[in-house]
């Protein structure tokens, strides 16, 4: 079992200031591989402190000596892809082959692509008499998620640093071990001590700390929209600077003339996705009246293709939940779907099979759903997909925006300028059409309750900026 008691502030390993721990377990043997601390408020004062003296320092550093810490994390988490994959599968469940690229890839990916973006950011701007600047806002607090715990932390960390801002990261209690790894990359590297700081507990309690100290200017958050609409309210207390990236409800709208083989994979594999607990999951497929048999008997076969078993064999596209709460709260869903009225196509609420421990959840279908339902207005976080009807494109574009959510969607259709002129009508951060893939450094964010602001590329480094005119004569 790993020790990770102890936290990371001011470019060392401390002890927290508490004596409690936290279990992380393996979501498919439901054993403890580690212990993380259950920090205090304490230990977040440390942290903030060592975030706010390292600052005059850092933000002093120049655009390309920024970029080249960053190059090293790039090339730090590129060394250790392979320990981060099994890492991130162990406690999160996601398939290897999936984590090799999503839980590993691509927060090295995005590291390295913030190399280039701080090299080439416009810091300073002419108009008319003024100079405008770029400053850095201060010491971040970015508190982050289990679904893709690395991803999300370097999502946030590296635009923060490429920005000249120093951090305090929470990451998740349920999936932080990741996270250890990038402590130690940023100590291999000799990142600045200070610069980045990772303290470990409960949101309530370290993740409100960090949020209501008045030294830190801005928090960077991903994860439920309950926890968002606390941080903003104790953000509005001091007027801090929130980014939020919260839940989605996404909907892939399947057009008449789409498909169906590669329409219903694409909507299947984005729903499935780390078992669903992805937050651009495309959970709910909009299919034409006209095409409703058809089509939702290929989402049966392929959903059916999608056997549960162990995240580590190369073969399986669908490992377990993440916890125990986690599988209660989405075999409720399924229940609460059956009691509503919609029809079950395959899976169910029970265990599978052939998985006797391990948080596993049935590939999931329902059929015959309407949008008013629990199963279609709720985010559910696991892998369960439901099937609407549409009479036309006007009534697919009406039931796709009847969401609190905004966070990502698809459109799939025959002709791919119609399917863009759909995707535009869509209410939502990202849409994808077509099926095509994951762009880094294109904006990411929500409409509505999905969140405040962007993360990725440019725009992820814009939100950690302030903008300063200087009149000149
Ligand atoms: P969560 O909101 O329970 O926890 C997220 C983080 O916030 C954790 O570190 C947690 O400890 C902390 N936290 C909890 N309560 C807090 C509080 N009152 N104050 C401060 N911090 C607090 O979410 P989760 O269960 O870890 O993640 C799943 C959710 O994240 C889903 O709703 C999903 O849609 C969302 N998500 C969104 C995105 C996005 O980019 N929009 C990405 C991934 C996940």
């Amino acid at each position: 079992m790993q020790d990770r008691t102890k936290i990371y502030i001011d470019g060392a390993w401390v002890a927290s200031a508490g004596t409690g721990t936290i279990d992380v377990v393996n979501a498919t043997s439901e054993e403890v591989i580690a212990q993380i601390a259950d920090g205090t408020v304490d230990d977040v004062n440390q942290a903030v402190a060592a975030a706010k003296a390292a600052l005059p320092g850092w933000s002093a550093t120049s655009p390309d000596e920024r970029a080249k810490y960053l190059q090293r994390l790039s090339e730090g988490l590129g060394a250790r892809l392979d320990e981060i994959a099994t890492t991130v599968t162990a406690e999160v469940g996601t398939p290897y082959i999936i984590s090799q690229m999503a839980q590993a890839g691509l927060p090295a990916m995005m590291a390295g692509s913030y190399v280039e973006i701080t090299q080439q950011f416009e810091w300073e701007e002419r108009i008319d008499n003024s100079l405008v600047v770029r400053e850095p806002i201060g010491v971040v607090g970015c508190i982050t998620p289990w679904n893709y715990p690395l991803h999300q932390v370097v999502a946030k960390v590296a635009p923060a640093l490429a920005a000249g801002c120093t951090v305090v990261l929470k990451p998740s209690q349920v999936a932080p071990l990741s996270a250890y790894i990038l402590a130690e990359i940023f100590d291999e590297i000799e990142l600045p001590k200070g610069v980045f700081n990772l303290v470990s507990g409960a949101g309530r309690v370290l993740g409100e700390a960090i949020v209501e100290h008045p030294d830190v200017s801005m928090v960077s958050f991903t994860g439920s929209t309950r926890a968002g609409r606390r941080i903003m309210e104790l953000a509005a207390g001091q007027i801090k600077k929130v980014a939020l990236e919260l839940g989605g409800k996404s909907a892939f709208v399947i057009l008449p003339d789409a498909p169906a083989d590669e329409a219903v994979a694409a909507g299947i594999q984005s729903g499935f996705l780390n078992g669903g607990q992805t937050c651009i999951s495309w959970t709910r497929m909009l299919v034409p009246a006209s095409r409703r048999d058809e089509l939702v008997a290929k989402a049966k076969a392929i959903a059916e293709s999608y056997a549960p078993g162990d995240p580590m064999d190369p073969s399986t596209m669908l490992g377990p939940l993440v916890s125990k709460s986690q599988q209660e709260s989405v075999r409720s869903y399924i229940e609460k779907g059956v009691a509503e009225g919609a029809t079950l196509v395959t899976g169910g609420a029970e265990q599978p099979e052939q998985c006797e421990k391990g948080y596993f959840v049935k590939p999931t279908v329902f059929a015959d759903v309407t949008n008013d339902m629990t199963i279609a207005q709720e985010e559910i976080f696991g892998p369960v997909l439901s099937i609407i009807v549409y009479e036309d494109e006007d009534d697919a574009i009406r039931i796709a925006n009847d969401t609190i959510y905004g966070l990502h969607g698809g459109v799939y259709g025959g002709d791919k300028d119609h399917a863009l002129a759909v995707a535009k009508r869509l209410q939502t951060g990202q849409v994808d059409v077509n099926g095509v893939s994951f762009n880094v450094k294109a904006p990411f964010g929500g409409y509505k309750q999905s969140g405040l602001g962007r993360e990725y590329g440019r725009y992820g480094l814009e939100e950690f900026l302030e903008v300063k005119a200087i009149q000149i004569p």
